[in-house]
């Protein structure tokens, strides 16, 4: 579908006339966790077929009425972006390569059959809602605004087709740090019963329903004992994909990187774009290859593999420390955080609070 918009389209303002005190408001964001606490406002634009995308508002944040017929609540057509908003070590408030998440919005609108949003209207919506509530910015050591931009199908229509009516919007939530001194390693549980994208299927966007369709095998591994769950591929159950919502990297003892390709059936993540350009920068080897889950754990037992981590802009890196799976469990190096884990990490963060070098243009200060 064409991106049709009003020309000049902006955000019409209409401020919260009642926003949460301020007393209330510090309580909040004191230790707010993650995806708990949201802010006071919100961004909303429609998008109908006779005149594009149009009321383009960012207001209060307030509960949206819908019709019980709405396409989303029966067929899913929902995508989402999930990025932050920083503080640099100056103060300045600051995204992380926003418009490839604009860009990325638009490849998931394409698979579900959705308008695309322009891109300069995704970054300037996700900028000024951070703006607006700049306020709602947690004082908390590596705190950030986490942004989620959504749309989804609001037309009343119970036939199967793309629907004729959207709504794009972005809400904001104040986030604490992930993991308070470092990222402590993550037990994995590998799901050989369930698959979360199969060739040819929406592996690749990101849309609520490949969510909705990985919480069983999620909540197996938290039954386990597990943190998080390992998707193979769903043609042979052979090959590494992905967790529910981070990308894999695999650490040998050459000092080389093998990464999943993006085969259609993984989330193309920005983290995982990123974490690869700074280690060709740091003169690594990195390969994006299939890896197969029994040469992960042969190359585990004999020290080949040294590292594994996942990466994703929630947690940004996390290191995987153990895997299990109905054949048993292993471990991996020490089963802590490895030292290439750590530095890319810390070169990733650093970036994003703008204590390291820029090269790339990747952070957007807001003002
Ligand atoms: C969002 C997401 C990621 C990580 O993408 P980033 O752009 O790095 O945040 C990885 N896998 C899945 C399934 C996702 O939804």
């Amino acid at each position: 579908m064409a991106s049709l918009a009003e020309p000049g389209l902006t955000l019409t303002r209409l401020p919260h006339p009642a926003p949460l005190p301020a007393a209330q408001r510090e309580a909040l964001i004191a230790d707010p966790g993650f995806g708990k606490v949201f802010t006071d406002h919100m961004v909303s634009i429609d998008w109908s077929e006779e005149k594009g995308w149009h009321r383009a508002v960012i207001g209060a944040r307030q509960p949206i009425a819908l019709d019980p017929a709405a396409a989303v609540l029966h067929y899913a057509q929902e995508i989402f972006e999930g990025l932050k908003a920083y503080r640099l070590n100056d103060g300045t408030m600051a995204l992380f390569r926003p418009e490839e998440n604009a860009r990325r919005f638009n490849d998931s609108a394409r698979r579900l059959a959705m308008p695309e949003l322009p891109e300069d209207v995704f970054v300037d919506a996700v900028t000024q809602l951070a703006l607006t509530d700049a306020d709602w910015f947690p004082k908390v050591d590596g705190g950030s605004l986490y942004l989620r931009p959504f749309m989804f199908a609001s037309e009343a229509f119970l036939g199967v087709r793309p629907a004729k009516r959207y709504k794009f919007l972005v809400i904001a939530s104040p986030a604490g740090n992930y993991f308070k001194s470092g990222a402590p390693a993550v037990s994995i549980w590998v799901s050989r019963d369930y698959t979360r994208a199969a060739p040819g299927g929406t592996g690749a966007a990101k849309c609520g329903g490949n969510y909705a369709a990985s919480l069983v095998p999620q909540a197996e591994a938290i039954e386990r004992g597990h943190d998080q769950v390992v998707f193979l591929d769903a043609a042979e159950h052979r090959w590494i994909e992905e967790l529910g919502g981070m990308n894999l990297f695999f650490v040998f003892d050459d000092g080389s990187i093998v990464t999943p390709p993006l085969s259609g059936t993984i989330l193309p993540g920005i983290t995982r774009n990123s974490l690869m350009t700074l280690a060709q920068e740091s003169g690594l080897t990195i390969r994006e290859e299939r890896y197969g889950i029994d040469q992960w754990k042969a190359d585990a037992e004999s020290g080949r593999l040294v590292e594994t981590f996942a990466c994703g802009t929630a947690a940004v890196v996390t290191p995987v420390g153990k895997v299990a799976s109905h054949d048993g469990e292993f471990t991996i190096g020490s089963g802590g955080p490895g030292q290439l884990t750590s530095k890319l990490r810390e070169q990733l963060v650093a970036i994003q609070r703008g204590t390291g070098e820029d090269r790339h243009g990747w952070v957007k200060r807001l003002g």
